[in-house]
């Protein structure tokens, strides 16, 4: 589960985050939805570890993950991310880039072969571990940064729009994909989008966000409510 509790942040004179409350259960995909500006990447950074609030507490689970200064390390939180562009390192190959998260945590070679293979294969990608970001499509690089994210089963995903460069058609696949994909591993995700039929057809949760703070949650049947999963 992921818990935010009374969650404030803000740049220079700019209230951004105003109080933001928002609870994740374990095993449930949660989008978060709002215009542009009203916080949404923020927040995201804050449950990665890449800002620190001004106040608030933040759970993962039972573990205390923010709490006045107290900050668990980014990569102490056991988490994946899926940003928008896909930032996968240039300079590596496909392989490289997905095992990364694994070689961080002294995974040892022969197992993290292992599950690299098994990373890219998950995500239809089983034969390009020694091709190049640059080689590859779009939604193949972003397949790519989704193995990447799950490689180390990590408990928690986050997504910042990770489809929004994609064509409509390569969006609405992918999009299926993945909420395969994330039911099979069960993983605790919020996915920001702007797109409500993305939101629909892979969360179990809509928070609704607006002026730095979650309006409302709503929750889907998602067997009944998607387009796009069967
Ligand atoms: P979008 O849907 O366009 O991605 P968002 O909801 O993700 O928007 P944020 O990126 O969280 O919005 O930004 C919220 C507000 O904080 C914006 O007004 C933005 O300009 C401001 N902001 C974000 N990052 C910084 C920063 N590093 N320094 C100053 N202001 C920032
Ligand atoms: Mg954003």
């Amino acid at each position: 589960a992921i818990r935010v509790q009374h969650v404030f942040h803000h740049f220079a004179a700019t209230p951004v985050l105003n109080d933001v409350c928002l609870e994740v259960p374990k095993g449930t995909i949660m989008a978060l939805l709002g215009p542009s500006g009203c916080g949404k990447s923020t927040l995201l950074k804050l449950l990665a570890g890449l800002l620190h609030p001004d106040a608030g507490q933040l759970f993962f689970g039972e573990q205390k993950v923010v709490d006045g200064r107290f900050s668990l390390p980014p990569e102490k939180r056991d988490l994946g991310m899926v940003f928008q562009d896909y930032a996968l390192w240039p300079h590596m190959t496909v392989a490289q880039n997905v095992a990364f998260p694994l070689h961080m945590r002294g995974v040892r070679v022969s197992e993290r072969q292992r599950r690299t293979l098994e990373a890219l294969d998950r995500v239809g990608l089983a034969d390009f571990g020694p091709r190049r970001p640059s080689e590859l499509s779009g939604g193949q690089q972003q397949r790519v940064a989704l193995a990447r994210a799950i490689v180390a089963e990590p408990q928690i995903l986050l997504f910042d729009e990770p489809l929004s460069n994609l064509d409509r058609n390569l969006r609405e696949s992918l999009c299926e994909e993945m909420a395969v994909l994330l039911r099979q591993l069960g993983t605790t995700a919020v996915y920001v989008t702007h797109d409500p039929h993305e939101a629909e057809a892979l969360a179990h949760g809509i928070a609704r966000m607006e002026g730095g703070a979650i309006k409302r949650i709503d929750w889907l049947d998602i067997s009944r409510v998607s387009p796009f999963v069967a």
